[in-house]
């Protein structure tokens, strides 16, 4: 219920990571000038969904991965209201309704509502219990509680999300499929001999991956059997399913409240939305044609909208490349930038080692680093990506530079000692420590 207070209320649409991370940007510093209360649909406190990951493969507990508890939120005066989504935004009389029946007055409104996994043609009807997506604590509870009783799992889509499932589910003792629509797995960070190696690796572990192919069709053949045909023609059995094969932003609450949307809800530098004080960050928003799935950039969007909310409206925020690691025990991965060949003026350079299953490769525009893999031997990847974001010539560095830091740095003429040792770590390196 509403409380007449001088100070204006700030009213945060879900407890996910981009709200969280808002939340604690706005009490950093000078703190804020406002009451505030955050809506979650999900029943728990907030969490680090990126430990999803750990927590389905055991290595880590879920009660390792909540945010905050509940007497930092009071500690803070933060009305925190879960299991209950915000259902209904008045922009004219500025007022939101929950689930529940809250009704809030608000000065301003922030949406971060995260986005959905999609879900693939064959399944839309599907409510199969041995079908998962692969989003929420929940659903790594469901998983878990299946496979328990399973041999063999799917998983379709084998990009970051599939292939860290398909390895929380061989862990737990599973023989696992991969069925992946793209030409090789992780194919938007890897090239194709990168992503060989990869499979090769899995491969020995009991993951067998399904590239350049669909699910056509599934049938429920008994209780504890699934028969999925490929449209390779292949028919895989298997006792359940995890679908990940992307997202989609939730902005249905913001189409229906009157915001300007295409895939994400519409916002300009500063996170505002098309319409006055209401703002969006986080995986429900779009930058120009940039939406996000990672957190790198969502921490700078929430730094910044942390900023204009403090009324700092110098702050903008502007997206920047990212940075990608598997997380999968025994398998090092790094790949960040730009990693396509399009273009005629891209220049790569590769360096392999096919005994030691090492590779990297960089990619270089105009005497600038614009891209990199690396596979199996990753310590050099933050200092490329360093100078992905710098921009600066390094044409002189090549072909040097695809040997790592520090054969470069050790050379007596390098102009690469001071400046680029020292400068700041990269919002992305920041998202890797905090992971
Ligand atoms: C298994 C897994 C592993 C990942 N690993 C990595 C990784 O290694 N590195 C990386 O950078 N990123 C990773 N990500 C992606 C990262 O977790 C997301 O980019 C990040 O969580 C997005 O934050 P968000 O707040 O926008 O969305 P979310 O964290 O999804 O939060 C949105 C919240 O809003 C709630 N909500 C939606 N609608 C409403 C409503 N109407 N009212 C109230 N609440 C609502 C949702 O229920 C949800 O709790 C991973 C994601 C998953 C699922």
């Amino acid at each position: 219920m509403y409380t007449a207070s001088v100070k204006p209320h700030l009213v945060i649409i879900g407890n996910g990571m981009a709200g969280t991370r808002l939340l604690e940007e706005l009490l950093a510093d000078a703190g804020h000038e406002y009451r505030i209360s955050i809506f979650g649909a999900e029943p728990q406190l907030a969490y680090n969904r990126i430990l999803l990951s750990p927590v389905l493969a055991g290595e880590s507990q879920q009660s390792d991965i909540q945010l905050h508890n509940k007497g930092w939120y009071s500690r803070h005066r933060i009305q925190l209201y879960t299991e209950d989504p915000v259902i209904h935004i008045d922009t004219d009389n500025r007022f939101i309704s929950s689930a529940s029946g809250v009704h809030l007055a608000y000065e301003k409104l922030v949406f971060a509502t995260g986005a959905s996994p999609v879900t693939p043609e064959p399944l839309r009807h599907n409510k199969s219990h041995h079908i998962h997506q692969f989003r929420t604590l929940n659903d790594v509870s469901q998983i878990l509680k299946s496979s328990q009783t399973a041999e063999r799992a799917v998983i379709l889509g084998g990009g970051l999300l599939g292939l860290e499932a398909a390895h929380g589910l061989n862990k737990a003792g599973l023989k696992v499929d991969v069925i992946h629509r793209g030409p090789w797995l992780m194919n938007r960070q890897l090239d194709e001999t990168a992503a060989t190696l990869l499979q090769a690796t899995l491969r020995k572990r009991g993951i067998t991956a399904h590239s350049n192919c669909q699910m056509e069709q599934i049938e429920e053949i008994s209780d504890q059997q699934l028969n999925i045909s490929l449209s390779n023609g292949e028919q895989l059995q298997t006792n359940m399913l995890v679908t990940a094969i992307g997202i989609r932003p939730n902005i249905q609450l913001a189409l229906s409240s009157g915001l300007d949307c295409q895939q994400g809800i519409l916002v300009n530098s500063q996170l505002q939305t098309s319409v006055s004080d209401i703002y969006a960050l986080g995986e429900c928003c779009q930058l120009g044609p940039h939406t996000f799935g990672l957190v790198a950039p969502i921490w700078e969007q929430a730094k910044a909208l942390a900023a204009q909310l403090k009324g700092h409206h110098q702050q903008h925020y502007q997206p920047s490349p990212s940075a990608t690691q598997l997380k999968v025990a025994g398998i090092d991965l790094f790949s960040a930038g730009d990693i396509s060949e399009q273009s005629p003026d891209t220049d790569a350079w590769r360096l392999e080692d096919i005994q030691q299953g090492t590779y990297r490769k960089l990619f270089f525009k105009e005497k600038k680093l614009t891209g990199v893999i690396l596979y199996g031997g990753v310590s050099d990847g933050q200092w490329y990506f360093n100078l992905i974001n710098n921009q600066q010539d390094i044409s002189h560095l090549q072909p040097d530079m695809i040997f790592g830091e520090s054969f470069c740095t050790q050379k007596p003429n390098s102009d690469l000692h001071t400046p680029l040792a020292t400068q700041p770590e990269t919002s992305a390196a920041h998202a890797f420590q905090n992971s």
